[in-house]
C-alpha cells in the first residue's frame, strides 16, 4: 500500500459533522491523539525512570498483609532483619540479601504508617542527611559505622 492509496483508506473512517467543511472536529481529533501519545510518553519516561514508589510500597503492604497478618509485627520483623544481616554478613556481594533488608524495613515503617509517610520520610531524612556535617571517611576502619558530627 502506498501513501495515497492509504489516505484513500483512511477518508473512509472520517466520520463526523461537517465533514470536509468542519476543520474544530478534526483538530480536536488530532489534539485527543497527541494527549494520547503525551500520556504514553509520560508513563515512559516514568517506567524507565524508576519505579512509581508510592504504588510500589502499596502493593508490597498488601501483599505482605495478606501473607504475613495484620498488626505491627515489629519484633518479628526485627528478628527477620536480624537473620537477613547475617545472610549479608556471609554473603556481602549478593545484592537479595541487602534488598531482603530494604524490603523488611520498609515493610516495618509501612505497618506504622502510610506510603505517602514512609515516601516524606525518607526525603526528609535523605535531605536531614545531606545537610549534616560528616566525619573524614578516611579517618575510618571500613568496618566501623561513620555517624555524623553532633
Ligand atoms: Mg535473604
Amino acid at each position: 500500500m502506498n501513501f495515497n492509496e492509504y489516505q484513500k483508506e483512511a477518508q473512509a473512517t472520517a466520520v463526523y459533522p461537517g465533514k470536509g467543511e468542519n476543520l474544530c472536529y478534526p483538530t480536536l481529533g488530532l489534539n485527543g491523539e497527541a494527549g494520547e501519545v503525551g500520556e504514553k510518553v509520560k508513563k515512559l519516561m516514568r517506567d524507565h525512570d524508576g519505579i512509581d514508589f508510592k504504588k510500589y510500597l502499596l502493593d508490597q503492604h498488601l501483599w505482605a498483609q495478606n501473607v504475613f497478618g495484620p498488626g505491627a509485627r515489629d519484633a518479628g520483623l526485627i528478628n527477620h532483619i536480624k537473620k537477613e544481616l547475617d545472610e549479608i554478613n556471609k554473603a556481602p556481594g549478593d545484592i537479595e540479601e541487602w534488598v531482603d533488608v530494604v524490603i523488611l524495613a520498609l515493610e516495618g515503617a509501612l505497618r506504622h504508617a502510610n506510603p505517602e509517610t514512609v515516601i516524606d520520610t525518607l526525603l526528609t531524612k535523605q535531605k536531614k542527611n545531606f545537610s549534616r556535617k560528616w566525619p573524614d571517611w578516611r579517618t575510618f576502619h571500613s568496618n566501623e559505622p561513620i555517624e555524623h558530627l553532633k
